[in-house]
């Protein structure tokens, strides 16, 4: 039988918080449980934003918190060569385009539309992309790539949908695992989703789908703040042929206030918890994941 395989994914974009502390926590907990594999991977495609100063920060707090993870760990600044054969792909299909319009072409866009009280949103409140420029003619495209004009690769969805049927992913009904639910995968609700920069041959979710993928995950448990993402990761996977994980979105650790707990949040950081003469057991208490 194969083992079940369970991954940590954190961004080194900010310090770690009680959020983090229970993602990981309950990873480590289900990974012994199921006797099945705990993996950590290192997103750090944000190559501006994440430093090895915070990388190392998370190695830190992971194993002041008694986590234990297999090695080598997968650090996805080393696969870019990976995510652009996948990239080069979706280029050939015609399932992405170059999007050229900035922000704030897009809003003038939209509010010259017309059409602006009724423009859909997606599920993280931006308003979608108006795929203006998917009618470019290819010599248009390539003129305005080799000028050096910046764009994104973004999904046609329209094209991706007639690729695929209707899509559901498997969705653990609470912690234990014990039974799952089918739920619909509704990528069409982000629009022409990013898939690639110009200068970097990804996204969050091609990062995600590929590593998944060659990394055997069968178990992808993370926070429901991103719920509404695995439809667009489910969209992917069936796209490239690749398997497709179940999963299980977990409750979100909320702040005093609360609200989401945001990186910047000091008091619920774990190194200044740390500091502050908290143990890993107050951790686990405070996440509600006493072992
Ligand atoms: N790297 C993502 C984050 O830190 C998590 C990705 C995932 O678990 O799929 O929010």
């Amino acid at each position: 039988m194969t083992l079940l395989t369970f991954r940590f994914a954190p961004s080194p974009n900010g310090a770690l918080h009680l959020g983090h502390a229970y993602s990981a926590l309950l990873n480590q907990k289900l990974a012994r449980t199921t006797g099945g594999r705990l993996l950590l991977r290192i997103e750090d495609i944000d190559t501006a934003r994440c430093t090895p100063e915070l990388e190392a920060g998370i190695f830190q707090d992971l194993e002041w918190l008694g986590m234990e993870w297999e090695t080598p760990v997968r650090r996805q600044s080393e696969h870019f060569a990976d995510y652009a054969a996948l990239l080069d792909r979706l280029v050939g299909e015609e399932l992405v385009y170059p999007a050229f319009m900035s922000r704030g072409e897009i809003r003038a866009f939209i509010a010259d539309s017309g059409k602006a009280a009724d423009w859909p949103h997606d599920p993280d409140g931006a308003a979608l992309y108006p795929g203006a420029d998917k009618a470019l003619p290819v010599r248009e495209r390539k003129r305005r790539i080799a000028e050096g004009a910046p764009f994104s690769w973004r999904l046609d969805m329209e094209a991706a949908a007639r690729a695929g049927q209707r899509l559901c992913w498997m969705e653990f009904t609470d912690e234990t695992l014990t039974s799952v639910r089918e739920v619909e995968a509704r990528p069409q609700d982000w629009g022409d989703v990013v898939i690639a920069r110009r200068d970097v041959p990804t996204s969050y979710h091609l990062a995600v789908v590929a590593d998944d993928a060659v990394q055997g995950v069968s178990h992808v448990v993370r926070g429901l703040d991103l719920y509404h993402a695995t439809g667009v990761q489910r969209l992917l996977q069936e796209l490239l042929g690749l398997p497709a994980p179940r999963h299980f979105h977990h409750r979100l650790i909320l702040g005093p206030d609360g609200r989401k707990l945001s990186k910047s949040f000091s008091d619920t950081g774990l190194s200044a918890l740390r500091e502050a003469g908290a143990t890993p057991d107050d951790v686990r208490r405070m996440v509600g994941l006493e072992l």
